[in-house]
């Protein structure tokens, strides 16, 4: 079988490569099995040795591999420039917390009776990996480096829009030192991925959309496998009537529209506090005509094409919905001619929760408001969908924005900020958007299962004695 990697910017072939069959994969993941248990013998100091080597080699290549990365999904360079240097804090984070984090613990001891309680971390084995292309090294090393730090063995499969990053990551864990069953590399479609689902498999990492994800899980229970799960969002913005107008007009441009809107937690939707509405619109439409939509690798681009081109029928869709039901346009509103799936950056003025653009996730560089009257309004509008991953509230008052966020069930909430991930702080959805958490200590803990151990010393023969 192989597969075609487009330049989603002309349409253009990159480059044609093999991809495993389903029996192939079957004998990685058993190499790969067999391959875990030395890499779990391996000294924790020795398989972290692994990982610095690995990142290092990113450093040193990270001007070709961003030029790779937007040549390959469309992300404008400096983003994609950003992506690559964004790493070195989670390397650090999972390198310096990881031995902490794993470290057996002694939780409880009786010199009287002879009795010790420990908790050992251990690896999980064999674990999949099925990754999302929009951020495809951050996503993927938010997975593979903890869980080649715990002694899991990891099959990876990129997405197929990110095969070749996906390659160009196999390639450097090799010239780590990581041998090629300890870190398989598995490219290909959906069908991969599926293949993937199966025993020695004892645990699936996925990153992409709800659809699959819930797919992924159902088979996944059938082999009572660990599933982690990160989905979508449909991430609400809600800007009250105290902030500096041409602050946040801009904060929101750039969180609806960085790398096309295609960010599991970029702003989705926005609800502005009547009383400012009429000038905060003005402004972030002001704000979105102003990015420079080009080639992603134009040093002056800031938006570039979507990755998938079917995602192009989506957003017109929503458009087409919005518009009939009374939205008024700002600006954008259609894709643009020529070759390459580019989308208008598009601001819709007056949205409804009667249309798609307010409830299901958009994933491009399309963004709906709405004005609300009050902090309830705007409450009861954010609260409105399945999805759980992030929501934001820009404004002058912290304990009223915790307030609003503590009431949203989400995994993250943002004041004066948002679209933003931390290495120290746990990456997770709630609902629809995911089971489970990356990052943080819990995103070490996600790959290691705990074995409780009982320990007593044997019964002096006094002791025994006793009747
Ligand atoms: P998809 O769900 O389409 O694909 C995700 C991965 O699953 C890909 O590697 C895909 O392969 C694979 N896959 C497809 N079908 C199957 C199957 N039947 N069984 C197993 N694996 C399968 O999502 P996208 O790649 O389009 O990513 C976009 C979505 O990801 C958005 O909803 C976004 O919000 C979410 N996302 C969430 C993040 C988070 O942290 N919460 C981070 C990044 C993205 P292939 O691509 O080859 O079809």
């Amino acid at each position: 079988m192989t597969l075609t990697v487009r330049n989603p910017a002309t349409g253009e072939a990159i480059e044609t490569i093999e991809t495993p069959g389903p029996d192939e994969i079957a004998r990685r993941a058993a190499r790969a099995e067999a391959a875990q248990r030395g890499w779990a013998a391996t000294p924790l100091p020795e398989r972290a040795a692994a990982i610095e080597r690995f990142a290092a080699h990113v450093e040193a290549q990270r001007e070709p591999l961003a030029q790779l990365l937007s040549r390959e999904t469309g992300k404008p360079i400096r983003q994609a420039r950003a992506e690559l240097a964004g790493l070195a804090p989670r390397f650090r984070w999972f390198l310096e917390r990881s031995p902490a984090v794993l470290a057996e613990q002694v939780l409880e001891t009786d010199e009287a009776s002879g009795t010790e309680q420990r908790l050992r971390w251990e690896p999980l084995g064999v674990v999949a990996n099925i990754s999302a292309w929009n951020y495809p090294w951050f996503v993927g090393v938010n997975v593979f480096v903890p869980a080649l730090l715990a002694g899991n063995a990891v099959l990876y499969k990129p997405s197929e829009f990110a095969t070749l990053t996906g390659r160009e990551i196999a390639r450097g864990m090799r010239q780590a030192g990581i041998a090629e069953d300890v870190f398989a590399f598995v490219p290909g479609g959906g069908a991969a991925g599926e293949a993937l689902l199966a025993p020695p498999v004892r645990a699936v990492y996925f990153t992409g959309s709800y659809r699959t994800g819930r797919r992924v899980n159902e088979r996944a229970a059938a082999h009572l496998m660990r599933v982690q799960l990160e989905l979508g969002g449909k991430d609400p913005l809600y800007v009250t009537e105290d902030v500096s107008i041409g602050w946040a007009a801009r904060a929101a441009a750039e969180g609806a529209m960085y790398n096309a809107g295609q960010s599991c937690c970029a702003v989705e939707r926005i609800y502005v506090h009547e009383a400012i509405y009429p000038r905060f619109s003005e402004a972030l439409v002001a704000e979105v005509e102003r990015l420079r939509v080009g080639d992603p690798l134009d040093e002056a681009t800031d938006v570039g094409p979507l990755c998938r081109p079917a995602q192009l029928e989506v957003l017109e869709a929503q458009v087409r919905d919005a518009l009939e039901q009374g939205a008024r346009l700002g600006c954008g509103g259609a894709r643009l001619p020529g070759p390459g799936a580019y989308f208008a950056p598009t601001v819709l003025l007056d949205c409804h929760h009667g249309m798609q653009v307010m409830t299901e996730e958009s994933f491009g560089p399309v963004i709906g408001l709405e004005p609300v009257a009050n902090d309830e309004e705007a409450l009861e509008r954010m609260r409105d969908t399945h999805y759980g991953l992030t929501a934001a509230v820009f404004g002058a008052d912290r304990e009223r924005a915790q307030r609003i966020l503590s009431q949203i069930e989400t995994g993250t909430a943002y004041w004066n900020c948002c679209d933003r991930v931390s290495a120290c702080l746990p990456w997770s959805g709630r609902r629809h958007s995911g089971i489970g958490a990356t990052l943080g200590d819990e995103g070490i803990r996600a790959f290691a299962a705990p074995r409780a151990w009982h320990l007593r010393r044997p019964p002096m023969p006094r002791e025994e004695a006793q009747p």
